[in-house]
């Protein structure tokens, strides 16, 4: 029997040693130059370069990726629990080489690129000499594959993309673009002629190909293969997502808790006041939910594939969305007008539920999987009445009885009266 909720102590106290990291060295880099580890500037690179030269010494760098694919490979269990603590910092996944939306690009690439492609993308994307995006929203279509019209066409030794996407985010700062086509994911370098990026939305980029060429082995996978490359893509980043949501839920619920022991009001400091207790109460145990649940997935993928957990992944999606959410209104609501400025995180980390509920798939789509998914154990039941319908099962039970009965006629009284009982009206 192993049911086990204890961590290694050697992995803790690497867990230590990051959560000290981040707090020492990540926060107030963080503060002071927020954008340091995208910047190419030699000013920033001097300031990044060393955390992150103590970051691979701990074997630490691109945790997500399996050993064979060149991480460290500690599987997607010490992944969440080591995102639990990055996951409270935005800069913290940049500086660890396991930032969005690099790591879903990197993981296709690993499992599908060939070793020219490994060698011309995969390792500088390790080594953050290159950043890339993933293009794969259309405006017309929204995230559903049967509505893109982006495509690829050959011609010669060259492919031909043409479309249009939306939100592809990071792009214009990206050296590479993962494309989604209709027949296929093509990885095109953004300075390639035909690639016209909008001025907006600005992080978030608006994308038009227009007559662009790429040589035919910037093709990634097989020809057609784009849904199953998006399929493997999106599922990883689901989970990584709400990993790091533990994280930000965890750290209004930190100041939630801070604030509810400092302010006093009528009388007594406000974490006596009922309604304020009851603020913690649920934000705690709908933490420990969530954390459980996301634990759970990992622990089912390190033992199964990231397929077999496809609908605990999608649980895990729009319950991350909904826990911060909640957590974050109440975490605004006891800091009261301050909770309201934007001179704590809380403001952006509230604005960051709406955001996990659209991004990676919006809720409903999860919810359609989760429930398509559960309902494939279930078979409706015959006739007019539910399984679990009294009467008919009481009927059967008493054939249960049918000996006891014969011998012993008085039983029989005992359990009509019982049954008139039990039915209550
Ligand atoms: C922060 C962020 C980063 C992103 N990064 C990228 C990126 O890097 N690359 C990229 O390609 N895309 C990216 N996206 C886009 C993302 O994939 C889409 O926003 C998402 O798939 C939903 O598409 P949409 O925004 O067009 O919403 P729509 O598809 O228009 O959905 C709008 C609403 O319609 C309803 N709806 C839609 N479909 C269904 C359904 N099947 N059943 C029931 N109701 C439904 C829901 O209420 C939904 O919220 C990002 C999004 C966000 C928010």
């Amino acid at each position: 029997m192993s049911w086990d909720f204890s961590t290694e102590p050697e992995f803790q106290e690497l867990l230590d040693w990051v959560k000290d990291f981040c707090k020492n060295e990540v926060e107030p880099l963080e503060l002071v130059f927020p954008y340091a580890p995208y910047v190419r500037d030699e000013k920033m690179r001097a300031l990044v370069k060393p955390l992150q030269d103590q970051i691979k010494a701990k074997g630490l760098w691109a945790v997500f990726l399996d050993e064979e694919l060149g991480g460290p490979g500690y599987g997607q269990l010490k992944l969440a629990l080591l995102n639990e603590v990055l996951g409270r910092y935005s800069m913290a996944p940049a500086l660890f080489g396991c930032q969005a939306p690099d790591t879903g690009n990197m993981e296709i690439l690993a499992a599908y690129g060939t070793e020219e492609q490994k060698k011309r993308w995969l390792y500088p994307l390790m080594n953050q000499e290159m950043f890339s995006a993933y293009s794969m929203t259309e405006p017309q279509g929204g995230s559903d594959p049967n509505l893109f019209t982006t495509k690829a066409v050959r011609d010669g030794e060259e492919w031909v993309i043409n479309g249009e996407k939306w939100y592809t985010s990071n792009g214009r700062n990206a050296d590479i673009l993962f494309v989604m086509c209709t027949n296929g994911i093509f990885i095109v370098p953004r300075k390639t002629p035909g690639v016209e990026i909008k001025d907006y939305p600005r992080t978030h980029n608006h994308i038009i190909y227009k007559d662009v060429r790429v040589p035919l082995d910037h093709l990634l996978g097989p020809e057609d293969g784009a849904k199953v490359l998006a399929q493997r893509r999106l599922g990883g980043g689901r989970i990584h997502h709400a990993m790091r949501a533990i994280a930000q839920c965890q750290r209004a619920f930190d100041m939630m808790c801070e604030r509810a022991l400092s302010r006093e009001s009528h009388g007594k400091v406000i974490a006596e006041h009922q309604m304020v207790q009851s603020a913690i109460a649920d934000s705690y145990a709908e933490i420990a939910q969530l954390r459980l649940l996301v634990l759970w997935t990992a622990w089912t993928i390190d033992n199964s594939s990231t397929q077999e957990a496809r609908t605990q992944i999608a649980m895990c999606k729009y319950t991350a969305a909904k826990v911060l959410r909640e957590v974050c209104y109440r975490a605004i609501h006891v800091l009261g007008s301050l909770g309201v400025t934007d001179l704590t995180p809380l403001q952006a980390m509230w604005a960051g539920a709406p955001t996990m509920s659209v991004m990676d798939g919006v809720d409903e789509v999860h919810k359609v999987t989760v429930s398509r998914n559960v309902l494939k154990g279930y078979e409706p039941h015959e006739g007019f009445w539910p399984t679990d319908y009294f009467p008919e099962k009481r009927a059967k039970a008493r054939e249960k009885f049918a000996a006891a009965f014969a011998a012993d006629p008085e039983l029989v009284g005992y359990a009509d009266y019982m049954e008139k009982r039990s039915r209550g009206h």
